[in-house]
């Protein structure tokens, strides 16, 4: 098979009539397998509700989707997108009968158009048994007329460079050689849910991207702090979570009013211990989120060592106000890989437009690499009204549904007053 990572390099699409869909490593998992590629039938069902014209069938543990005339390169490069498929291969079909499997077979390589030297071989199995020639002797019958029109091809059956895959059916026979790289994962909501804290940088959205792919389903928490950060600033988030929402078909935005707990922070004279503070306070609200919300988990950006605030033993001490796993998919990469992976996902130029966030304002000239948890212990506990202003922060938190296209809605819930619509609508 020829490997390609992504659609638009694929030879063989403008000339297929299917696509195959192939399943990730859950098919080893016996017992949820059903439940797992239910669930990726689900997501593309979803998908391709857009394109009337294409079909779906499951079988023999594949997915397939007819195209009928819809845009094949569009639809591949979605699909490749879909957490749980490793692979997707364009594929042509013909009647199941000699001389059409000669011909496709013909005509397929014609579309591939390897150069002369390529190694080659075809690799037939015969499905149908009825079929009157057998795997081995229909190898033979396949790349005997293809040799014959290409003598640049090179025989090679061990290790060949370009491999024709022939899978004679009842129904009809299947051809293809490419397969396109799939995002591979685990199937969407198969794990569970988690909160993700989703800041206007770089890496929690490349964060959530990740834990959606091990098959968490996500909901994103964001703090602001108006009129210290701007509309501007939440607006990014609000897109954000809206290129995250394309992988999921939807997202779940709380939005938490961040201001008077930061600035119970102030003033207090321990400004190198700010970052941690605030950190701290978000994870006490995201895990009262997390509850209301029936999530088992928490998922940051954090990466090891990448600021004062993720220095292992900043990580400890702001870790340690929360009882849920604290989930950090981020903590061994570089920032070059996390940059790489958020311009995959298309977060990249959204996360370096210049709006401050709500951490940046009360940025402290030299923030702790090394905090004291007795000491912040005691902080806390000492400033006055701090857990009423917690409590408030929750109380005042918006949630909002956010969608690919566009059209949000206040999520469920008293919370969502009527003037919330005209500022998301
Ligand atoms: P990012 O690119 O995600 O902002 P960063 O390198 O800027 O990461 P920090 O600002 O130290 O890192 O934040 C660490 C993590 O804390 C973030 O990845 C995010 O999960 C969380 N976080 C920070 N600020 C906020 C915020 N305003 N709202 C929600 N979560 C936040
Ligand atoms: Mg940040």
């Amino acid at each position: 098979m020829i490997e390609v990572t992504t659609a638009g390099a694929a030879k063989s699409l403008a000339y297929a009539d299917l696509l195959l869909l192939r399943f990730g490593e859950f098919t080893l998992k016996g017992k949820n397998r059903a439940r797992f590629e239910k669930s990726v039938l689900r997501h593309v069902k979803e998908l391709l509700k857009i394109y009337p014209r294409a079909e779906i069938s499951k079988e023999f543990g594949r997915l397939y989707v007819a195209l009928n005339g819809e845009p094949a390169e569009t639809l591949a490069e979605t699909l490749r997108n879909v957490f749980g498929i490793v692979s997707i291969s364009p594929v042509k079909a013909c009647a199941s009968r000699l001389e059409d499997i000669v011909e496709t077979s013909r005509a397929f390589l014609e579309r591939l158009a390897p150069e002369p030297g390529t190694t080659f071989k075809v690799d037939a199995r015969r499905v149908w048994k009825a079929f009157p020639h057998g795997s081995l002797e229909l190898n033979k019958l396949v790349s005997t007329p293809l040799l014959q029109g290409y003598p640049g091809l090179l025989v090679d059956v061990k290790a060949p460079q370009l491999e024709l895959k022939v899978e004679v059916r009842e129904t009809q026979t299947l051809i293809f050689c490419e397969n396109i790289a799939g995002v591979g994962g685990f199937p969407l909501g198969t794990s569970g849910k988690a909160m993700l804290l989703l800041s206007g940088g770089i890496d929690s959205p490349v964060a959530g991207w990740s834990s959606m792919r091990r098959g968490l389903e996500v909901e994103c928490i964001h703090f602001y702090s108006f009129p210290y950060t701007s509309e501007l600033a939440r607006q990014k988030v609000v897109d954000l979570a809206r290129v995250l929402s394309r992988y999921s078909g939807g997202i779940k935005l709380h939005l938490v009013p961040f201001t008077e707990v930061q600035t119970a922070f102030t003033g207090i004279g321990q400004d190198n211990l700010m970052i941690t503070l605030m950190r701290r306070a978000m994870l006490r609200i995201a895990t009262k989120l997390a509850e209301r919300e029936g999530a088992l988990a928490l998922v940051t950006g954090d990466s090891l060592g990448q600021v004062a605030s993720q220095t292992l033993s900043s990580m400890n001490a702001i870790g340690r106000t929360t009882e849920l796993p604290l989930l950090r998919p981020l903590v061994m990469m570089d920032k070059s890989e996390i940059i790489d992976l958020s311009k995959r996902i298309g977060t990249y130029e959204l996360s370096i437009l210049p709006y401050e966030d709500c951490c940046t304002l009360f940025v402290p000239k030299s923030p702790t690499t090394n905090p004291n948890l007795r000491i912040l212990e005691r902080i806390e506990a000492t400033l006055p009204g701090y857990n009423e202003r917690l409590d408030a922060a929750l109380e005042g938190t918006e949630t909002v549904l956010i969608t690919p296209y566009g059209n949000e809605r206040p999520s469920d819930g008293a919370a969502m007053e009527a003037g919330l619509q005209e500022e998301w609508f």
